[in-house]
């Protein structure tokens, strides 16, 4: 599919189709909820469906949809099953959830509902950071909307079961947004993610199995019932499938979030999308994915957003937030504040991503205000070594991956403000 025929999916080219359940139902609507409806129990499954599609985990990983929904579907007996809508967004240049969840909350629900239907789930969950609070109203109004209409019945008819909804407050920390905090969080404790395996799947809420999906990845499964693989797949570019929300924030004249082709050039994004650097400025450095992931420079503005092009450049899409920075930004200065945000974040549970994180912010700002030595820089890259899968979660790491990014790609600026 080419840019000039791009069809915004999720968010629509009007915004708030689906604010409530009449006109979500007008527009695209509950037609890819009522072929899910056909399918149980015949036919080819939801879950080869999702397969087919090449449905990936929007959320960061990338991770194949259809692979964690198989094994929940696989998981035997007749217990409670749990479905989490993860809504915790609070990594920093990341904001295309809460608009999901603003604009369109009963396509997340139908979404949702579709998957629970495909896994055997019969709790779902709708996590929401309650510092989104335009967010967590929508969701809060339009799960009160869903289950006074007789769709929820219909479903548990087709599960063997009724389904429960609810939406939960997470606790708004950063942490909070990891798959086993989240559950933590669920069954009413502090958000400590937990030692894995077991994984979600096999132990979740209460012991119950559970399957954790970003807000994003459910968002796409109604339009993928309701138009096909094929139309699904040709969303995206070259091998990508689908589109992906891309937040776009920094050095550029027009930010926000734009849906577009998965596998777009980034080049596209910042300079057709975003209008191009503000005005007397020069395109330095691209941190991709947020600041838990790496950073590109301007070799590598013909990239596509999609996440093997981007691994390729040893970076990594993420969450698709791309925050731009111009020439005359201080790398150093802006990797400090990142760690300073991950150290902060910390739950401390893990003592090397305790003290890790700590370490790296005390190194990192004394060398931006002048008063870091060649020893300081050495014990850098030693706990760039030493930190990297010390944790019980990926906090720590992605601490170190953008440090170590940045003394990859500008190494000068470290060396020309040590003492
Ligand atoms: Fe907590 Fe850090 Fe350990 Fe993750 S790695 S569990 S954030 S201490």
């Amino acid at each position: 599919m080419s840019i000039e025929k791009l069809n915004q999916v999720l968010l629509h080219a009007s915004a708030r189709v689906g604010a409530n359940l009449d006109e979500w139902r007008a527009g695209p609507g509950i037609d890819g909820l009522e072929k899910a409806l056909g399918r149980v129990g015949g036919g080819e499954s939801i879950v080869e469906m999702i397969k087919a599609a090449g449905l990936l985990g929007l959320g960061g990983s990338g991770f194949p949809t259809w692979r964690k929904w198989e094994a929940m579907a696989a998981r035997p007996g007749q217990g409670d099953k749990y479905l989490i809508c993860n809504g915790n967004e609070d990594e920093p240049g990341t904001f295309k959830d809460r608009l999901l969840m603003e604009e369109c909350p009963h396509q997340l629900i139908e979404g949702a509902t579709i998957a629970a239907l495909a896994v055997g789930a019969n709790k779902v969950i709708f996590y929401v950071n309650p510092h989104l609070k335009a967010a967590l109203q929508a969701m809060e109004l339009a799960v009160e909307e869903w289950l006074a209409c007789e769709l929820p019945k219909r479903v548990g008819e087709a599960l063997g079961r009724p389904v429960e909804y609810c939406v939960v407050r997470s606790s708004g920390h950063y942490i909070g947004g990891e798959e086993s905090a989240a559950i933590s969080t669920i069954e009413g404790s502090f958000p400590f993610p937990r030692r894995k395996p077991p994984y979600p799947v096999e132990s979740g809420v209460h012991g119950h199995p559970t399957l954790i999906n970003n807000v994003e990845t459910l968002s796409n499964v109604p339009h993928i019932l309701r138009n096909g693989v094929e139309w699904y797949r040709d969303r995206g570019l070259g091998e990508a499938c689908g589109t992906k929300i891309y937040s776009l924030s920094g050095d550029v004249l027009h930010p926000g979030a734009y849906e577009l082709p998965m596998g777009t050039p980034l080049s596209e994004l910042v300079y057709h999308y975003g209008g191009g650097m503000l005005v007397g400025k020069e395109l330095k450095a691209v941190f991709t994915g947020g600041p838990s992931n790496t950073i590109l420079t301007p070799k590598d503005i013909d990239v596509p957003m999609d996440y093997p092009s981007v691994a390729a450049r040893h970076s990594a899409l993420g969450t698709g937030a791309m925050i731009v920075v111009s020439e005359g930004t201080g790398i150093v200065k802006r990797v400090t504040e990142y760690v300073n945000f991950f150290a902060e974040s910390s739950c401390g549970q893990c003592p090397s991503c305790k003290t890790g994180t700590y370490y790296i912010s005390l190194l990192l700002d004394k060398i931006d205000t002048g008063r870091g030595t060649r020893s300081d820089l050495d014990s850098l890259e030693s706990l760039c070594r030493i930190l990297p899968g010390s944790g019980r979660c990926h906090l720590v790491d992605g601490a170190v991956k953008v440090l170590e990014s940045s003394l990859y790609h500008f190494r000068g600026e470290y060396e020309q403000a040590l003492l």
